[in-house]
């Protein structure tokens, strides 16, 4: 949310809360930036996580690399790749679409999370 107020150039509590956007800043405001910052500023600046996390030697920490695919990107690659050999111009973007071709694609959305809870209560349970 702070984020996103910073990105519409708006007062944190007029993203968070409503609050109009033409009165001065007020204090709730300024602790909502200065927390947003703190928690910045505990960002590794070389993999964008806690800092307590990524920086710490303690050896009972361990890293372990998951891979988050995104078949969109991964089509775009690919094109890409192919269109370095040939032709050029035109922006190349992703556009999904279903095989069979008459599957609602909202369909797949509910799939996902109901896969992605499944996946986290398997990795609770570990
Ligand atoms: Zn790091």
């Amino acid at each position: 949310m702070i984020r996103a107020s910073i990105t519409a150039g708006v007062r944190p509590t007029t993203m968070i809360l409503g609050e109009d956007n033409r009165k001065a800043w007020s204090h709730l405001d300024v602790l909502a930036m200065q927390a947003f910052q703190i928690i910045e500023d505990e960002r590794c600046g070389q993999c964008g996580l806690p800092r307590w996390l990524c920086k710490n030697d303690d050896p009972r920490l361990q890293v372990r690399i998951k891979v988050d695919s995104c078949y969109a990107k991964q089509e775009l690659d690919k094109f890409e790749e192919e269109r370095k050999k040939g032709d050029s111009g035109g922006l190349a973007y992703p556009e999904f679409y279903t095989k069979p071709d008459n599957i609602p694609l909202h369909e797949f959305r509910a799939l996902y999370y109901e896969q992605l809870a499944a996946e986290r209560a398997e990795d609770e349970g570990d």
